[in-house]
């Protein structure tokens, strides 16, 4: 009740930005980091003077030009107080403002302003934390999720900078973010680098390089029949406005080329690859619900990204209790970095998913794995159970449904409160339960 309490005061925590201590509703309120990049980087500096020219005179002038160059970008953009973009369904989205590029903050071959960051004590591990969510949410939900999670800036990425398929997501965590390290090889980062084989029939007229965010569902047979009806009766390249139309369709539901005029959604195996699962990790169930796991699933190699820094801090391995495991995408991750699970409390409604992770993990796993289906049913008592048999969790990770945060169904998008999306609360008061538990430990 306290911690609960005490997390929703409005705290200023204190973060260090390349040795220079500034306040976070400074930060916040009138200027953010990814702003500063993007002012800086419009001015062709390098990312060593970004560092060094925008965050070292935060008192002085250059301070001042700078916050009035994010209030002239603020108007562009129609922005209010934390700067609003039009978004492509004209809806009220996000107001927390979006780094461009958005590489949060560090990707492999890309650098956004180096960062030190002080986290607050109530948010230090044990256990560390991971929770992640779609990056373009309705209006104030990353800044609610945000107060909740003990104030914590989230990492914004778009997987299209790791590999061929974008993927936006935000993501809170209380990991160190120096030294991290990327899964190798390295994924292929064009779709001709992940499918060599579609060049053969794709028309030079669609020069798209990297795939959309790969949803939960695909193209229905009467897309593409219409694809290829209007081409076949089109010459050859075919009108400016059949192009348009086609190249739309393509980029919407992600279809590649597979013969002349004929186009396709991607299979469940090449999601999964694109996603970094193994070959056949979803395989063995209807192609409908193979779609759904895939299209809700984490994008590996990102986390993985972020989770490396426990390599070296875990050598014998981590207990993690997963939410919302889904197919698994963390235990992927972990796996994929060499990183041994001891243990993992993972909790996951959809019993196709259950059976996806189960098979998974006895191919793959020495370390225990104990399923529950709803977070709902996890109370304080039981978790202090598991926090005692396992000698307190390493790891909490989980990214809580979307369902009323991102699609284009506006009439479900009600918000951080809707039925699916306020599980996040459940993450919430699961992980301060770990905590308190451990604290008793
Ligand atoms: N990160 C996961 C996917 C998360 S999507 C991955 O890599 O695959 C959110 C997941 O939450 C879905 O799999 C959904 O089935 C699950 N879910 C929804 N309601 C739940 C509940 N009440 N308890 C546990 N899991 C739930």
């Amino acid at each position: 009740c306290e911690t609960w309490a005490f997390l929703k005061m409005k705290q200023t925590w204190p973060l260090r930005y390349a040795g220079v201590d500034a306040d976070l509703s400074v930060l916040v309120d009138s200027i953010s980091a990814s702003q500063v990049t993007e002012v800086c980087h419009s001015r062709n500096l390098s990312d060593h003077q970004v560092t060094a020219r925008c965050f070292d005179s935060f008192g002085g002038k250059k301070r001042a030009r700078l916050i009035e160059e994010s209030k002239k970008k603020r108007k562009r953009y129609g922005g209010g107080a934390q700067g609003k973009r039009p978004s492509s369904d004209g809806s009220d989205e996000e107001s927390m403002p979006l780094p461009n590029p958005m590489v949060g903050f560090n990707l492999p071959g890309y650098r956004g302003p180096s960062m030190t960051r002080v986290l607050p004590e109530l948010a230090t591990g044990p256990p560390y934390f991971y929770y992640e969510n779609v990056a373009r949410a309705p209006k104030g939900v990353w800044a609610k999720i945000t107060r909740f999670l003990f104030d914590i800036q989230p990492e914004f990425v778009d997987s299209l900078h790791l590999c061929a398929a974008a993927r936006k997501r935000g993501y809170i965590h209380n990991l160190p973010t120096e030294n991290r390290s990327p899964l190798l090889p390295l994924p292929p980062k064009t779709i001709f680098e992940a499918f060599p084989h579609y060049k053969k029939w794709w028309p030079s007229w669609d020069q798209r390089t990297h795939f959309n965010c790969l949803q939960t569902c695909t193209a229905s047979a009467p897309v593409t029949e219409r694809i290829q009806q209007k081409l076949s009766s089109s010459g050859n390249p075919p009108p400016q406005s059949v192009q348009k139309y086609v190249r739309h369709q393509c980029s919407k539901w992600n279809l590649v080329w597979v013969g002349k005029d004929k186009a396709a959604p991607l299979e469940p195996h090449e999601m999964e690859y694109l996603l970094g699962f193994p070959k056949d990790h979803t395989r063995g169930f209807g192609k409908t619900q193979r779609y759904k796991s895939l299209g809700n699933s984490f994008q590996v190699d990102t986390v993985a990204y972020h989770l490396s820094v426990l390599r070296d801090m875990f050598p014998n391995g981590i207990t993690v209790l997963s939410l919302f495991t889904g197919i698994g995408g963390g235990e992927v991750a972990l796996h994929k970095l060499g990183i041994h699970m001891r243990a993992v409390v993972s909790i996951e409604i959809c019993k196709a998913n259950r059976k996806i992770l189960r098979s998974w993990w006895d191919q793959t796993q020495t370390g225990t794995l104990i399923e529950i289906d709803d977070v709902k049913s996890l109370k304080d008592d039981e978790i202090a159970s598991y926090v005692h048999r396992f000698g307190g969790f390493d790891l909490v990770i989980g990214g809580s449904p979307c369902n009323n945060l991102a699609g284009s169904n506006r009439h479900h998008r009600d918000g951080l409160e809707g039925e699916h999306s306020s599980l996040f609360y459940d993450y919430f008061r699961i992980l301060n339960s770990v905590k308190s538990a451990m604290a008793n430990m």
